[in-house]
C-alpha cells in the first residue's frame, strides 16, 4: 500500500493561514500563497499566505507601537504570569493537535513526541518556567566607588521590539524557546515560522493569543525566508533578532544585525562529537549515538551526534552495534505507533545529504551501512537509509560539514590527548559527549571540550539551563536566566545623594 498523509489531513482540517498583525489574523496583502507539500508522501498538505514587504513592516509597526506605547511592557509581573501559565496550560490542552500538527509540517512521527524535549509537554514547561522568572528580573544595587553618599544600581528592562525567526525541525519548541523569554521579559515579537512548518506554528499562536496577550505584542508573518525573513530581520524598527537556523543564513542575520546595530542571538548547526572510552559502556555510547543520527529528527537536529570518536580497543565492537541498529530504524507513516524516524525536509536536503554521502565515498571513507535513497512504497517521499561511514578522516567533508540527514562518520583514536585534538578541531561547538566510566577522566573531557553542553554517559536536554554554541554553532545563550538577560536591556542608574557628588 503506497503511504498517504491525506486522511490525517482532512481530520485536521487546515484552513488557509493567515497572518497575525495588531491582533487581527487577516490574508497576505497581495494574497500570495505558499502550498506545502509533505516530506514522506509528496502530496498537498495546505497553503497559507505568503507575508510580503508590506505585510511585514505592518507586523514591525505593530511589535513597535505594542511595545512603545502598549501595557505589556509595563504590566504588573502578576498579570504577565498569569498570561504565561494559561499559554502553558492551553498547550497541554491541545497536546494530541500539537503534535498531529507538526508530523503533517515536517512528517517527524507522533513517536518521537514521547522524547521529552520533542514533546508538547516540554513546549508548555517552557512557558511555566519562564512565568517564574517574570518577577525575578532584576538587577544589582553596588556601592559607590568614590565613596561619599551616591546610590549606584541596575535595572534590567525588555530589550524592545523582537524578530524571531525559527527553523522547521523543532517548530514548537524552539518557538516557547524564543516567546516565553521574550514575553516574559515585556518584550513585543515578529515570529516568522519556518516556509516547511508553519500550520503548527500557527496553531501555537492561537492558543497564546486565547490567553490574554494585548493585541500587537505577539505578531506572526509566514513566508519563505529569502522573501519574508529577509524583510523582517532587516527592517529597521526592530530592536533584536533572534534566529535558530543553518549557519548560512546566520551570517546575513549576523549582517542584517551588523547593519542596523541590533541586539542579536543565533543558534546555528552542529558536527558534534560522541568520544567513546575503551572503559565505557559500548553498547549504551552506540545506541545513544547512532539514534541522535537516525532516530527521530533522522539526523536533522542540531545535536547529533554525527561524528563518533571511538578508542581504537572497542572500535569493532562500536561499529557492529551501529550497523545492526541501522536496520531497526523504521521509516513509514509518521502516525504510526511503530514509525521510529522522519523523511527529509526536502527535495533540496535529499539531494545535499546524497553528495555528502557522495563525497564520503569519493574521500576514501568505508561505507559500513546505508548510502542510499529508498524506493518501493516510501518512493515518492525523502527518505534515505540510516547510513554509517568507518575510518573517516577528521579532515573528510563528512567530518567537517553539518550534513542534517541519517548520516555517521566512525573516526578511531588511539589517546586521550587525540581524542581532544579530533573533537576541538571543528569550527562548530553545539554539543559533545563524552563515555567513560572514569570519572577523573569525565572531569578533565567536560574541561577539555570546546562545546556548549557537555553530556557524560548521556545527553538530555534541559528546558531551564543554557543551550547555544561555541565557534560557528552561534552567539549567545537560550534557557532559563540566559534567555532572560537575552532579552533584556541593562541600564545603570546613578544618584548623588547630596551636593558633594553632583
Ligand atoms: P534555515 O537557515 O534554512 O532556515 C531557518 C529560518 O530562516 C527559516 O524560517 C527560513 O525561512 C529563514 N530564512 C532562510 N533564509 C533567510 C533569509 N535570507 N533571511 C531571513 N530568514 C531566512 O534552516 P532550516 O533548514 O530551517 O533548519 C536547519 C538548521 O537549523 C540546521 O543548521 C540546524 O543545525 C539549525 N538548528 C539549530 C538549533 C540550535 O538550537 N542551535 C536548533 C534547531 C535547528
Amino acid at each position: 500500500m503506497v503511504l498517504s498523509i491525506k486522511a490525517r489531513r482532512d481530520e485536521a482540517g487546515l484552513s488557509a493561514g493567515e497572518l497575525l498583525i495588531d491582533g487581527r489574523w487577516r490574508p497576505a496583502g497581495d494574497g500570495n500563497l505558499w502550498t506545502h507539500h509533505h516530506p514522506a508522501t509528496a502530496e498537498e498538505v495546505g497553503t497559507f499566505a505568503i507575508a510580503g514587504v508590506a505585510d511585514v513592516d505592518a507586523a514591525v509597526r505593530s511589535a513597535r507601537a505594542a511595545f512603545d506605547d502598549g501595557p505589556w511592557p509595563r504590566a504588573r509581573a502578576k498579570d504577565r504570569i498569569r498570561v504565561l501559565r494559561r499559554i502553558a496550560d492551553g498547550i497541554r490542552g491541545h497536546a494530541e493537535e500539537l503534535q498531529t500538527l507538526v508530523a503533517l509540517d515536517n512528517g517527524v512521527p507522533v513517536s518521537f513526541g514521547e522524547t521529552y524535549a520533542m514533546s508538547v509537554e516540554c513546549v508548555a514547561d517552557i512557558f511555566e518556567h519562564h512565568a517564574g522568572w517574570v518577577d525575578k528580573i532584576g538587577g544589582e544595587t553596588l556601592p559607590g566607588y568614590q565613596g561619599g553618599d551616591h546610590m549606584v544600581f541596575t535595572l534590567r528592562e525588555p530589550v524592545g521590539a523582537v524578530a524571531a525567526v525559527i527553523p522547521w525541525n523543532g517548530p514548537l519548541l524552539l518557538a516557547a524557546q524564543k516567546l516565553a523569554p521574550a514575553l516574559a521579559a515585556g518584550c513585543t515579537v515578529v515570529l516568522k515560522p519556518s516556509e516547511f512548518a508553519t500550520f503548527s506554528v500557527l496553531r501555537l499562536v492561537r492558543i497564546i493569543e486565547e490567553a490574554g496577550l494585548p493585541a500587537g505584542v505577539l505578531n506572526v508573518v509566514t513566508g519563505p525566508g529569502e522573501t519574508t525573513g529577509d524583510a523582517l530581520i532587516n527592517h529597521p524598527l526592530i530592536d533584536k533578532i533572534t534566529f535558530t537556523g543553518s549557519r548560512g543564513v546566520g551570517r546575513k542575520v549576523l549582517a542584517a544585525a551588523a547593519n542596523g546595530i541590533k541586539r542579536v542571538s543565533l543558534e546555528l548547526g552542529g558536527k558534534s562529537p560522541s568520544v567513546v572510552f575503551p572503559d565505557a559502556d559500548v553498547y549504551a555510547a552506540a545506541t545513544t549515538t547512532m539514534g541522535t543520527v537516525t532516530l527521530g529528527l533522522s539526523g536533522q537536529a542540531c545535536v547529533a551526534h554525527t561524528r563518533a570518536l571511538v578508542h581504537r580497543d572497542v572500535y569493532d565492537e562500536f561499529l557492529a552495534i551501529v550497523e545492526a541498529m541501522a536496520a531497526l530504524v523504521n521509516y513509514g507513516d509518521p502516525f504510526h505507533p511503530e514509525t521510529t524516524a522522519s523523511p527529509l525536509i526536502n527535495e533540496r536536503q535529499l539531494d545535499r545529504v546524497l553528495g555528502y554521502i557522495e563525497s564520503g565515498r569519493a574521500e576514501g571513507a568505508r561505507l559500513i551501512v546505508g548510502g542510499d535513497r529508498l524506493d518501493g512504497e516510501l518512493a515518492a517521499g525523502n527518505f534515505v537509509q540510516p547510513t554509517v561511514f568507518a575510518d573517516v578522516s577528521n579532515d573528510a567533508t563528512i567530518a567537517r560539514e553539518e550534513i542534517f540527514g541519517p548520516v555517521l562518520a566512525v573516526i578511531p583514536f588511539t589517546d586521550e590527548d587525540e581524542a581532544i585534538r579530533l573533537a576541538n578541531d571543528t569550527s562548530y561547538g553545539l554539543a559533545a559527549t563524552v563515555w567513560t566510566a572514569d570519572v577523573r577522566r569525565a572531569f578533565r573531557m567536560t574541561k577539555a571540550l570546546r562545546a556548549g553542553t557537555v553530556g557524560v554517559n548521556g545527553y538530555q536536554l534541559e528546558p531551564h539551563v543554557a543551550f547555544g554554541g561555541h565557534g560557528q554553532s552561534g552567539l549567545n545563550r537560550e534557557g532559563g536566566r540566559s534567555s532572560i538577560e537575552a532579552y533584556t536591556e541593562l541600564k545603570t542608574v546613578l544618584i548623588p545623594t547630596s551636593d558633594e557628588m553632583m
